[in-house]
């Protein structure tokens, strides 16, 4: 099963990580796959007390410049495109969110062709869910769920940061 979170809201990756919390009550195996994420978060901190739920981070700790990445970057994002075919093939995960993947292809940092190919041998009784913003046309149609988060409204609109436990 192939599922998209994507949308310029807010709720993509809060959406993707609750999906692995529901899975992992039922003994299911999850690994989250987080592209230019290298922040402590507090999903990073909380993984430890959930069972069968472990997040890979691919990133620095700072902000990836999108329109000029990094050699450094582009490597990263590299390594976790490699971790995520092994982990795929390996048929050993339930679940596999990747996180911001949507946008670590939208920039060109991991190529398109590569995510689909691998996307089309999904095994029928796993779940990838990919999130991010711009999803690709190609990807949406290839997935049995697609969600776009549409913003109404944000809180940083009004100057407010990102948020302890809400935003990170
Ligand atoms: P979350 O991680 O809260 O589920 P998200 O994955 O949907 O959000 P991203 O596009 O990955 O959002 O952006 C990451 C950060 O940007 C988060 O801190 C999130 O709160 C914030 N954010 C999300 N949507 C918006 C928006 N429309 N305007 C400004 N900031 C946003
Ligand atoms: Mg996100």
């Amino acid at each position: 099963m192939i599922i998209v979170y994507t949308g310029n809201g807010k709720g993509k990756t809060t959406a993707g990580l609750g999906l692995g919390f529901r899975a992992s009550g039922y003994k299911k195996k999850v690994v989250v796959v987080q592209f230019m994420k290298g922040r402590k978060t507090g999903e990073i901190i909380a993984q430890k007390k959930i069972p069968n739920f472990v997040i890979k981070q691919f990133g620095r700790k700072g902000f990836v410049d999108l329109k000029n990445p990094s050699d450094r970057d582009k490597l990263l994002a590299k390594k976790g495109f490699d971790y995520v075919k092994k982990l795929i093939e390996s048929r050993k995960t339930d679940i596999v969110v990747l996180d911001e993947i949507n946008i670590a292809i939208h920039y060109n940092l991991i190529s398109l062709k590569d995510v689909i190919r691998l996307v089309k041998k999904v095994p029928k009784k796993m779940v990838v869910v990919l999130t991010g913003r711009y999803a690709s046309k190609e990807l949406i149609k290839i997935a049995d769920i697609v969600t776009e988060m549409k913003e109404i409204k944000h809180h940083f609109r009004k100057g407010v940061n990102a948020v302890k436990g809400v935003d990170f």
